[in-house]
């Protein structure tokens, strides 16, 4: 017997009257820590995530969901903060004794993540959708905060190469983004409809973070999906974003090459052209500050801030930060 409750989250489980209401869009590193100070500022009841299932993929037969797990295990405080992505305190026996049987080790799945991506295979195989056992897994882990997958329809981010195409996590792990890249697809995504709750959760939030995640294959996707981008913009909430790009380049990982495959600009001007015309507001580092004049004719306020969070501290602040300005915007 494994199949426990339901999904506990709705758009927002419960929500005091002093409360904001928080929705973010996120992918996985770089949302994590934002997410996770987020959650120092506020109650984790308020707070959803839509996370991006376009990264996801399958293992030794088991299926993984990388950004929706960085996530998850941010707010249980079970992170590797290091890395990144995994559990704290992991080991890897298990890969290694799949190396012994031949198998393809290039991705790394930890002993204990492997709890994880067994209970959600198994579900799954079981006729659970995704929403369902993402919700069961963060409650098993004492999240409170209400994870949602972008669609329970599978949407693959591909990524086409000279003379072929490789999955995100081929291209990203195994070929750790060294080679050139010609295009991004989201395969699936015409077709999926967003996650039970996904559209409540925008169309009710009080404001809408949009991560410093990758534009192109992390919240890409997320937009992909039919119906979501229509919600942001009716949204009467402020919607504000916090630039993956400083100084010219992505904080770490692919973005910028991405970002320039897509004809946008690597600055966070190409930031708020990837989330035209919804995004509202754009947190930026001080030394990006000559944009905020072009990004003010395109309709989006700049906030120079501190937004590199190398520390818990870094995190906090910039997640006070937004919730401040949000809390002025909605005063306005
Ligand atoms: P992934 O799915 O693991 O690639 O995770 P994300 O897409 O959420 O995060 C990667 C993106 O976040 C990259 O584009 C980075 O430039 C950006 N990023 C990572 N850490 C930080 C940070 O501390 N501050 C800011 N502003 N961006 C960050």
């Amino acid at each position: 017997m494994h199949g426990v409750a339901a999904p506990r989250c709705g758009p927002f489980a419960s929500t005091s009257a002093t409360d904001m209401r928080v929705l973010t869009l996120a992918g996985g590193t770089g949302a994590a820590k934002l997410i996770r100070g987020l959650a120092t500022c506020m109650p984790q009841r308020d707070l959803t995530v839509i996370g991006n299932t376009g990264d996801d993929t399958e293992v030794w037969g088991l299926r993984v969901s990388p950004d929706l797990d960085t996530v998850m295990y941010a707010l249980a405080g079970m992170l590797d903060v290091e890395r990144g992505w995994g559990l704290a305190g992991e080991t890897f026996n298990c890969l290694a004794a799949m190396a012994t049987h031949g198998a393809d080790t290039w991705f790394n799945l930890g002993d204990r993540d492997l709890a994880t991506h067994l209970t959600r295979t198994r579900a799954l195989d079981d006729g659970q959708s995704l929403a369902t056992v993402t919700a069961r897994l963060a409650g098993n882990l004492g999240v409170a905060a209400c994870i949602l997958p972008m669609s329970d329809e599978p949407v693959r981010t591909m990524i086409r190469i000279p003379g072929g195409r490789l999955t995100f996590q081929e291209y990203f792990v195994r070929e750790k983004a060294l080679v050139e890249v010609v295009g991004v697809d989201y395969e699936g995504a015409a077709t999926a409809r967003p996650a039970p709750g996904v559209i409540e959760a925008i169309r009710t939030a009080d404001v809408i973070v949009v991560c410093p995640s990758n534009p192109v294959t992390s919240v890409g996707p997320i937009l992909a999906v039919p119906g979501i981008v229509e919600a942001l913009r009716s949204t009467a909430a402020p919607v504000v974003g916090v630039s993956p790009i400083v100084g010219g380049a992505a904080v770490s990982g692919p973005a910028a090459a991405l970002m320039r495959v897509r004809g946008l600009a690597v600055s966070p001007l190409g930031v708020a052209a990837a989330y035209a015309p919804w995004l509202r507001r754009l947190l930026i580092d001080e030394r990006d500050q000559a944009c905020a004049p072009e990004l003010a004719r395109a309709g989006v306020e700049a906030d120079p801030a501190d937004i590199i969070m190398t520390t818990r501290a870094h995190e906090t602040a910039l997640a006070r930060r937004i919730l401040e300005l949000s809390a002025e915007r909605r005063a306005r």
